[in-house]
């Protein structure tokens, strides 16, 4: 088949990690018998050198026209890069914000893996851990607290804040859809994470959900009040699946689950809107501390590219052998700086993209 894939390099290792990742993507594309066409798209710092804004109409344009877009991450150093002598509006940040805001981007994924091999990374105890977990959190982007009413008042000489937290029915449906999807492509359950004894924005939630539910009967749903879901995190992250909840407590809770993985440069994301169309991106950023030196971990961005095999373009097959080729190169020993430990075997960004490809 053939695909358009708008790729999205970016700043500081931007450009290192996501060549790598189109290494692996074209491997796979061979072995697998795709073509995929690529077009550069310019957001952030590259987008300023060049237009001096940090996204262009043209840029939404182009990346509307594809099937999915790879991402490196964007942003330099605040302290001494000139792209944030602007003001706040054209910085490279503020590029990010719009392109998710134009693409309709609504629902989060990030997926927390503890790989066997790497375990020793993870604070948590090892009976804890033992086999590793594998787990999905799916987080709502476009609603609730952040983007509710707010505002600061003084009543009777006292400051007071107000922040309001509002879902409607629909916005709730289409992400516990795209939750029950997700969990039919794994191991069939959600774990749906709300405050339902407290709040009436996660009383909805919850109906809707179980709503929801009946359309995939083959997926397990389990309620989890949020306190709850962030003690069992460390506690037992083996019973997880999909973990599906709205825009706070996933904001934190995907921020938990991370931490127990190990490195950033492990942690792949993807952001997606009502089509098959999604923003494949690493979660960390541009870390220009160590950009130009080749010393990155290109896997964060191979893994994004993996999902975007599976959640875009419908390609199981060809996502598994992605993430399989990662296991067995770690499995070999191979590591990158940020996940290098003793006895093991160290290599740069473009040897470990070679490597991954070299399994596909
Ligand atoms: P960062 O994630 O870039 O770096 C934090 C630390 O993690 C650094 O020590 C860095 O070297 C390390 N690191 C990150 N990715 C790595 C990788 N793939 N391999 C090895 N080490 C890695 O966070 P920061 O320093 O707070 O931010 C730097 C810039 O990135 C800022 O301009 C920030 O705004 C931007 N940023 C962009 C995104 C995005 O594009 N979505 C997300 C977060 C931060």
């Amino acid at each position: 088949m053939d695909f358009k894939i708008g790729v999205i390099k970016g700043d500081g290792i931007g450009p290192e990690i996501v060549t790598e990742a189109m290494k692996v993507l074209d491997k796979t594309a061979v072995r697998y018998g795709h073509k995929i066409h690529y077009t550069q798209l310019l957001l952030g710092g590259a987008s300023i050198d060049v237009h001096g804004v940090p996204l262009t109409d043209d840029t939404v344009e182009k990346a509307k026209e594809c099937d999915a877009v790879l991402m490196g991450s964007i942003g330099g150093d605040a302290k001494t890069s000139p792209w944030y002598q602007l003001e706040p509006a054209k910085r490279p940040e503020a590029g990010l914000l719009r392109i998710r805001k134009e693409l309709n981007l609504f629902a989060n994924l990030r997926p927390a893996v503890l790989y066997d091999e790497l375990k020793g990374a993870c604070p948590l105890k090892e009976e804890i851990t033992e086999g590793g977990f594998d787990m999905m959190i799916m987080r709502e982007l476009t609603g609730g607290l952040y983007f509710g009413e707010r505002r600061t008042v003084e009543e009777n000489g006292v400051l007071t804040a107000y922040d309001s937290l509002t879902y409607n029915e629909n916005e709730i449906r289409r992400i516990a859809k795209r939750g029950f999807d997700i969990a039919m492509k794994r191991r069939k359950k959600v774990t749906s994470v709300d405050k339902a004894n407290v709040l009436d924005s996660s009383r909805l939630w919850r109906k809707i959900v179980e709503e929801a539910a009946a359309e995939y009967p083959e997926v397990t749903l389990e309620h989890m009040l949020v306190d709850n879901c962030a003690m069992q995190l460390v506690k037992d992250p083996k019973q997880f699946d999909v973990i599906l909840t709205e825009n706070m407590f996933g904001d934190i809770l995907s921020d938990e689950a991370s931490m127990v993985t190990g490195s950033i440069g492990m942690l792949a994301s993807a952001s997606l809107n009502e089509t098959s169309f999604g923003l494949y991106e690493p979660s960390g950023g541009s870390a220009p501390d160590i950009a130009g030196r080749g010393i990155a971990n290109p896997i964060a961005t191979i893994l994004s590219a993996a999902m975007m095999l599976r959640f875009s373009l419908n390609l199981d097959k060809e996502a598994s052998a992605v993430e399989q080729a990662v296991a067995k190169v770690l499995a070999d020993g191979y590591r990158t700086i940020d996940i290098m430990s003793e006895g093991k075997k160290q290599v740069g960004t473009s040897r470990m993209g070679d490597l991954i490809a070299g399994c596909i």
